[in-house]
């Protein structure tokens, strides 16, 4: 894995060319990917006819996908294959839909030329099927998986707390995994004749149940040896808080501005009470590091009932948004909606602690004018760096001032991009997803090139 992840590493620069992150994360995947199909080479094992290979081969790939969606969500920032945690999650959710057809199919695809000789031959077989005692691990897999998938296609419209709903999907996989890899050994084409070639599934499989059991035991542990305190929650707008804590341990934490952390306060580390916040400090700020946090559920409406002095952990951090994209760039804009200006600020210190001269502006929309936070402080940015100005956009602001009435749209990046060229420009952009779509179209529109624009979610 780690020759792997050094052949795929970030530039691509042995091959004397550069390639995009995401190319190398591909080529990585997929050579990963293939690893068991060109195992039945190496082992020589006999081919049936077409269909049946045809066959076998998108079972096999597809059983191999299936495993690596452990690592995908498993954030191990130690192997750079799965360290782009952004890259990974979209893929995990990506490939888990496509996986979800496969498997839907397989058994239609295995019973589909009986029933083309007969009708009679292709119920034979169903009814075999379904109650031969060894296709039982098979049979209770396949239903299992589907629902599986289907919760996590939908879980924003399920009745669940995401922390249930999480719970659930990990130990529901671990049991489908076991059960799954039962089945490819015991019945699967190739288990079936080449004990060998279990070895390979046997050792996918332990190898994904070990990095649940790493994230929810060893990682946990790690955590409690190297605590944060937590120093201050303070309202800051009418939805947002400003959460702030310290390092406790002399163990090593360091960050990149724009980057995020799963936030632990449920004093016992690990597990599945953490939540996503990006950082909103810069580097300078350490040991202490702040958030920007908007009340928006179950969680974020009770951070005021947190003791101050306790004791919080983190996991990170991770993301891949930094200052370094825009080494390059003429001019950066930076763009925040809502909860977005966590990261946005962070980059805005960062770039104001370097004292960096080139145009930079920050765009910052809310639907009140109310939850604009720390004004005072970005005002006073205004002033102090270099070239730095912030546009203010607001549904409900007052007519007759400097700040755009509506949303952050086409016109209103446009009136403040205009003074450059459009190909000067890197873009920062945060927020929620419905915000990030319209704004990537606003941009594309604006001839900003998709190399130039860097974005995070506030969701996976
Ligand atoms: C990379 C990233 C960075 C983020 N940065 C910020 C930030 O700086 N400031 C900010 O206010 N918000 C940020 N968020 C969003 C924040 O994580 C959620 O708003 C918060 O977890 C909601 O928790 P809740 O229980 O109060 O709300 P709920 O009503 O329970 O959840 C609302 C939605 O938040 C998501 N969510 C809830 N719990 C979790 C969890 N444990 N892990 C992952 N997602 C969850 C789910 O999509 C859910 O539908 C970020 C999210 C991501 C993915």
């Amino acid at each position: 894995m780690t020759t792997l992840a050094t052949l795929f590493g970030r530039s691509g620069k042995r091959f004397g060319f550069k390639l995009s992150q995401k190319i190398w994360l591909t080529l990585g995947y997929l050579s990963l990917l293939s690893l068991p199909f060109l195992a039945t080479f190496a082992l020589d094992m006999a081919h049936q006819d077409s269909y049946a290979t045809t066959l076998m081969t998108i079972n096999m790939l597809a059983m191999m996908a299936f495993y690596i969606q452990f690592p995908l969500a498993s954030r191990l920032k130690q192997i750079p294959l799965f360290a782009n945690i952004d890259w990974s999650i979209s893929r995990h959710k990506k490939v888990g839909q496509w996986l979800g057809i496969i498997f839907l199919f397989h058994p239609i695809l295995i019973l589909a030329p009986r029933f083309m000789v007969s009708f009679n031959d292709g119920m034979h077989s169903l009814i075999s099927v379904i109650t031969a005692p060894q296709m039982l691990t098979g049979l209770i897999a396949w239903v299992a998986m589907i629902i599986w998938i289907l919760t996590a296609i939908f879980k924003d419209a399920l009745p669940l707390r995401y922390e249930t709903w999480r719970f659930s999907h990990m130990l529901g996989f671990v049991v489908i995994t076991i059960l799954a890899t039962l089945h490819v050994t015991s019945v699967g084409s190739h288990g079936q004749f080449q004990a060998s070639f279990n070895l390979i599934w046997w050792s996918l499989c332990s190898a994904s149940i070990a990095m649940v059991l790493y994230n929810y035991s060893i990682k946990p542990f790690i955590q409690r040896s190297q605590p944060f305190k937590l120093l201050d929650v303070s309202q800051i707008s009418r939805t947002d808080w400003q959460v702030t804590i310290e390092k406790k341990s002399d163990s090593a934490f360091n960050f990149t501005a724009g980057q995020f952390v799963w936030l632990n306060t449920s004093q016992h580390s690990g597990g599945v009470k953490e939540h996503p916040f990006s950082i909103a400090s810069c580097q300078r700020d350490l040991p202490k590091i702040s958030f920007i946090i908007r009340n928006l559920g179950d969680y974020t409406s009770k951070l005021n009932q947190l003791t101050v002095g306790q004791d919080v952990y983190l996991d990170g951090p991770y993301g891949s948004m930094n200052l370094a994209e825009s080494a390059n760039a003429k001019a950066i804009v930076l763009i925040a909606g809502g909860a977005g200006i966590g990261p946005m600020l962070s980059l805005l210190r960062g770039l104001a602690e370097a004292h960096d001269p080139r145009p930079i502006r920050l765009i910052y929309g809310n639907n009140h004018m109310d939850q604009m936070v720390l004004q005072d402080e970005i005002k006073r940015l205004e002033k102090t760096m270099p070239n730095f100005k912030q546009q203010l956009a607001c549904l409900t602001a007052p007519i007759c001032t400097d700040i755009y009435q509506g949303v952050i749209d086409t016109c209103c990046i446009e009136a403040v991009i205009k003074s450059e060229s459009p190909d000067d420009w890197t873009v920062y952009l945060c927020g929620p997803k419905p915000m990030i779509t319209s704004v990537n179209k606003s941009l594309k529109s604006l001839k900003i090139s998709r190399a130039n624009i860097h974005f995070e979610h506030l969701s996976f």
